[in-house]
Formats: structure tokens, sequence, C-alpha cells
């Protein structure tokens, strides 16, 4: 049997190597990941191992007593720098690995400021990694002034977490509204209102011009002219795929390294899942970053690599934590023409369409929206808008029909 080796030991990586196990692969099998840790899951990062409430071992997926039990290697702290495609070598700083198989699953890096635009000064953080974490919990202290860059989701949770211990926080938003790429306005205007209740300065369509600082950053000057006194400062812009090995590899790369439906790239003995992944789905070519996706792609694309020859068909769902707030989201929102709200105040429900047809749900501590609406995407029902809206109206019996 080909000896298969696995590069980036996330979610995806870890998920890949013991579905692999799981469907009886005996070959070598080797996960290769330049941080210094098992794999661990990133979402407490922003979360509870933030807010101080978690530890390494609880974000550790599996303990070394199962790579060791499943005879996998899995070799940290060690970069891949180069994958010899003719010779079938994967090439770390100190040795060449043959594979048979080759999967990558090299997730994806936080966007930085430049170095023109104070990126380099301390107190300035992405966040991505238990390291970029560790590194910046000390100064999250009580008072602290805080300015998050971004009003994404990982943005939100970091302002929610900082305001928790305590910190003065500024949060801004080049766009015209947060979550402009990923939520409706309905959604934006919940948390809006949310993270301003808490306290937050939250200020939308104003960029970040630089951060100045003599080592340590001391000032913000914003797009609107304003400047601001800061200790710390968050940097939520967005993540770039990890396609550079692939791409200096010679694969084809589009928005991510891509595949075809079974994960396969242009290399049929090199595959690829997770967020560094752009995979087709229904008519158009996507790339998702979640843990449901880096977790079933991985395990799709561990049972084709073994032979299956079975397309992925991703149903995708995602959370965030913010405050007392517990968002879960089933389907992608993507395309939508139209949403209706159910519910108001903290329990509510954002419902979108395109035309006729459901195509996800947003749900605000209400996990019986989520869980029908899921369930909905998931066999294919699309409850006439009108009727989701109408408080009065019984979900599950919209299901049944
Ligand atoms: P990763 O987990 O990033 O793993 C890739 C690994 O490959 C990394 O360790 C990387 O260092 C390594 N690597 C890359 N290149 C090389 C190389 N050349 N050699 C060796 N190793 C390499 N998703 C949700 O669904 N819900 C959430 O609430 C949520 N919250 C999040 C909060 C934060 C702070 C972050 C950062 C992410 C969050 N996500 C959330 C997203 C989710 O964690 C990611 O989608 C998921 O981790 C992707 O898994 P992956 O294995 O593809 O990538």
């Amino acid at each position: 049997m080909d000896d298969i080796v696995v590069i980036g030991a996330g979610q995806a990586g870890a998920s890949l190597v013991a579905k692999l196990r799981a469907q009886g692969f005996t070959g070598a099998l080797t996960l290769i990941g330049d941080e210094p840790v098992l794999p661990y899951e990133r979402p407490p990062l922003s979360k509870g191992y933030l807010l101080g409430q978690s530890n390494v071992e609880k974000l550790t997926l599996r303990p070394q007593s199962y790579y060791d039990d499943a005879q996998i290697t899995v070799l940290t702290g060690t970069r891949v720098t180069a994958i010899d495609r003719e010779r079938h070598l994967v090439v770390t700083d100190d040795a060449e690995i043959g594979y048979g198989q080759l999967a990558l699953t090299t997730g994806s890096f936080a966007r930085a400021l430049s170095a023109e635009q104070g990126g380099g000064l301390k107190g300035v953080f992405t966040v991505r990694t238990l390291a970029d974490v560790d590194a910046m919990r000390p100064g999250m202290h009580d008072k602290a002034r805080v300015l998050v860059v971004g009003g994404g989701y990982i943005g939100l949770e970091a302002a929610a977490v900082a305001s928790k211990l305590g910190c003065s926080v500024t949060l801004i938003e080049q766009g015209p509204r947060i979550l402009g790429r990923v939520a409706a306005a309905e959604t934006a205007n919940y948390f809006r209102a949310l993270h301003r209740e808490h306290g937050i300065d939250m200020r939308e369509g104003v960029g970040l011009d630089t951060l100045d600082g003599t080592d340590s950053v001391q000032s913000a000057t914003l797009s609107d002219g304003t400047t601001l006194d800061v200790d710390c400062v968050i940097v939520g812009i967005g993540i770039d795929p990890a396609t550079g090995l692939a791409e200096a590899a010679g694969l084809t790369v589009d928005n991510g390294i891509k595949t075809d439906a079974l994960g396969q790239t242009s290399d049929p003995a090199i595959w690829s899942a997770g967020d560094c992944a752009s995979f087709p789905f229904r008519d158009q070519r996507i790339r998702l970053e979640s843990v449901q996706n880096a977790i079933d792609q991985a395990e799709a694309v561990a049972a084709n690599m073994l032979g299956a020859a079975k397309p992925y068909n991703p149903f995708p769902w995602f959370w965030s934590d913010q405050y007392d707030c517990k968002l879960q989201i089933a389907g992608l929102c993507t395309g939508y023409d139209a949403v209706v709200t159910r519910g108001a105040g903290a329990r509510m429900s954002v419902w979108y369409y395109r035309g006729d047809t459901l195509l996800a749900v947003d749900a605000m501590n209400d996990a019986r929206s989520y869980m029908v609406g899921k369930r909905m995407l998931e066999v294919g029902v699309s409850p006439h808008a009108e009727a989701v809206a109408d408080p009065s109206s019984n979900l599950k019996q919209l299901l049944k029909s």
C-alpha cells in the first residue's frame, strides 16, 4: 500500500489521518505541521481561550497516545519547504519524506497590516494561532485601550472578549457595515446593537490609516482623521488560503488549491481539504473557512484517497459566540436576493432566499430555527418566506409541508 503524507496539522489534517485509519488504511501515515503543538481547535482562540477559560489540553483534538496507538507519525514544529512531484518527495529543513499519495491541509493565514501601516509594532496582533493569542492575552488587562480592526466574526468575538476583560474597546470597520461579506444587514444590526449595549465604540465606514509608536503601538490614526490612544490592536481583516507550497509545486490554484469534487488537485497523487482548498459547489467554485468544512471535506477526501470516488457535498454550518449570544448559521447565504426575519429582541433568526429557494439561516439564541432550518436545507425544503416570518407559524409543520 502506498504511504500517505499529510502536510498541515490542523483541524483538516487531523481529521484526514484519523479517517484514513478508521477506513482501514494500514500503510505508513505521516502528518507534518509547522506549529510546535499537536493539532488543536481554533474557534476557542477568539472565545473561551482568549477569555482565560480554557487551556491547551482542552483545545488539543487528540492526545499523543491516540497517534501512537494508531501508528500515525506526527512531526510537529516541522515546516515543509517544497514538494518534489517528480520524485514524490516532501522536503523539510532537515529531511526528505517519500509519499505515494499526498494531502495538503495547509489552512490559511491571517492578513496582517503592512510595516508602513505600523503592523510591526509591539502590541499589534492577529488571531490565528495559539502563539498569537498567548502573545496577545497579557496586554488585554483591565482598562487597556484596545482597537479592533475589522468587523467580521473574528473581530467581533475578540471585541466581546476584550470588553468582558474590562478593556475599553473601539472597533472599526472600513466597509459601510460590519459583517458585510458574510451576513445580511438584519444580522449586522443585531450584533451592532449587542456590542453597543456592552459599551463597544463601534465605527463603521472607518478604516485604519496608520498605527504609531516607538517600539510599541501608542496611537492609531483612522481614515476619518481621528486619532486614538491605544495599548493593543487586534487585526481581524480576513484570511488568505495557504497556497504557496502548492503554487511552487506547479499545482493549479484558483482562490485556493483547486480540486475537483473528490478533493483531487491537478496532480492525481495530491489531494487537498480545509481552508486552503477550493472546490466545485452547485454552479460555482468555493472555499469554506469553517470547522464543519475542515472535518467533513477531510473525511470525504480520506475516503476518496482510498478509492471511494464519492463527491464531497457540503452542508455548511458555523457558529459564533459573543457575550451571551449564541449565533448558529446553517447553509451559505451567497447569492441571496431576499431575507425575512423571525422573532425579535435577543432571540431571532434571519432567513436567506434566492427566489423561492431557502439558502441559509442565521439564528441568534434560537436553536429551534437553526435545527429546523438546517434540516430544511438538508432535505431541500423551502418554506414560504411569509410563513417563516409569521411568529405564530410552526416551523416543524413547515418542514413537513
Ligand atoms: P488550520 O486549522 O489553519 O491548519 C493548517 C495547519 O497547517 C496550520 O497549523 C499551519 O501552520 C500548517 N501549515 C501550513 N503550511 C505548512 C507547511 N508548509 N508545513 C507544515 N505545516 C504547515 N470555524 C467555525 O466553524 N466556527 C467558529 O466559531 C470558528 N472560529 C474561529 C476562530 C478563530 C480565532 C480562527 C482562527 C478560526 C475560527 N474558525 C471557526 C475557522 C476554523 O478554525 C478553520 O476553518 C479551521 O481551523 C480550518 O482547518 P484547516 O485544517 O483547514 O486549517
